[in-house]
């Protein structure tokens, strides 16, 4: 039996984790499970599950959740509050595994908690090791933390990378392809881009999936952060590192290799997949997924991402190679700029523009160097000047 914590239960990976945990009570428990502000979601989890320990992120709500979780004959879980709960549930000593389900920088912390303690680290949450990639892998290698992706790509990757690790050069991995569907606007014209709302973004045409996701996924920043996760999760260079558009979101992507081989692993576009891989690997469990045929896949299209159209993928690209600070920036500009965006305070176009002109501010040739961020502490202040000035630069309507 496997003690679960679930760090962000109450989105849309946390959904599919949830899911996938139903079918096997005899192999995976609940333990803990965190949310930040949905507490009425976080009560129906409580409710189903029973786990031992909760964390929720805001006070606001904490007396009426009690009061909902006094209803609950027999059941006196520990509750856990503020931001510094979740570091506690990650690292808590009954825990086994932790899925790392929260969205943004806001997950680095307890990802890190997880990786220093030594668990087994489902990730998700990419933008912690967009940010802190070098930080979260040299825990994971100290502790001995095992780390398995859950984002769809990176899963595919991992499945067909050779097992061990490091990765040797006689292994002989070439390169890795990424693909993308393109997202809900891989045809559209710059002209209609410049009118598209939030509703239209986030209406993604393959995956059902958190609003912050389906607008980088729109972008195609969401590509862009894969990048950065597939570089620290498998350590290869950018330039061994290539994205495919992919409409039909079949095959999640390949390892190339020296001697022509291609692996490539396909499945339907459901996240039970990744997530019932990694929960239960090496072994395989049932997803509870609509099951690929074969005989009725049809075409697969594969062609090269326009950059032109979605330039925010060469964004990322470029601050991969300029480092870590770049990285940081990029990830902290582009969560204030999909905020503005969908609150319909920044046009759609406004995302790449904003990140761009936060990434041009002197911060670059000012900003630390990836030994000065050696710590958690560091990464967040220059995510949180990267935020100042990126909400300066839109509210003074220079983007
Ligand atoms: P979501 O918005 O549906 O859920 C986010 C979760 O994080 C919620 O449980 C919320 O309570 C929690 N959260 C939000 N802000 C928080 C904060 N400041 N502190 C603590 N908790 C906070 O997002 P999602 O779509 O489930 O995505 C989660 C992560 O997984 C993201 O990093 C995303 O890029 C990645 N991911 C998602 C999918 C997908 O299909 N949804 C696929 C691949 C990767
Ligand atoms: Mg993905």
């Amino acid at each position: 039996m496997q003690n679960i914590a679930l760090l962000g239960g109450t989105g849309s990976i946390g959904a599919s984790t949830l899911k996938v945990l139903r079918l096997h009570p005899d192999r995976f428990r609940l333990f803990a499970v965190s949310a930040h502000r949905r507490t009425d979601a976080l009560f129906k989890v409580c409710s189903e599950f029973r786990p031992a320990v909760i964390a929720i992120g805001h006070v606001n709500q904490l007396d009426e959740f009690k009061t909902w979780l006094s209803t609950l004959a027999g059941y006196a879980p520990e509750l856990l509050v503020g931001a510094s709960a979740l570091d506690v549930l990650a690292a808590h000593d009954e825990i086994d595994t932790v899925v790392a389900a929260i969205v943004g920088a806001a997950g680095l912390s307890s990802t890190l908690a997880a990786a220093k303690a030594g668990k087994r680290l489902l990730l998700a949450n990419k933008e912690a090791l967009v940010i802190g990639g070098a930080l979260v892998t040299a825990a994971a290698q100290q502790s001995g933390a095992l780390l398995l992706p859950l984002d769809s790509e990176h899963n595919a990757l991992f499945q067909c990378m050779p097992s061990a690790r490091p990765l040797k050069p006689e292994m002989g991995v070439k390169s890795l392809w990424l693909t993308a569907s393109g997202g809900p606007f891989r045809m559209a014209t710059e002209e209609t881009l410049a009118q598209v709302t939030p509703e239209q973004a986030c209406a993604h045409p393959r995956w059902t999936m958190g609003r912050k996701i389906s607008v980088d996924s729109a972008t195609l920043m969401n590509k862009g952060l894969e990048v950065i996760e597939a570089h620290w999760l498998f350590g290869l260079p950018a330039k061994d590192i290539h994205v495919v558009i992919h409409p039909q979101s079949t095959l999640h992507s390949m390892v190339e290799y020296v001697d022509g081989s291609f692996l490539a692993q396909l499945g339907s576009p459901d996240m039970c997949t990744p997530i019932a891989h990694a929960l239960a690997w090496p072994d395989r469990i049932e997803a509870g997924v609509v099951r690929l045929n074969p005989l009725t896949i049809g075409q697969l299209d594969f062609s090269a991402p326009d950059l032109a159209r979605f330039p925010a993928l060469q964004l990322a690209y470029d601050a991969l190679g300029a480092g870590s600070a770049a990285c940081v920036i990029l990830n902290a500009a582009n969560e204030v700029a999909v905020e503005r965006f969908l609150n319909g305070q920044l046009p759609f176009l406004g995302i790449y523009r904003a990140i761009n002109a936060c990434l041009q501010h002197d911060f670059l040739s000012s900003s630390p160097s990836q030994a000065q961020l050696a710590s958690v502490d560091a990464v967040l202040a220059l995510d949180s000047c990267a935020r100042l000035h990126t909400a300066d630069l839109i509210d003074a309507g220079r983007v």
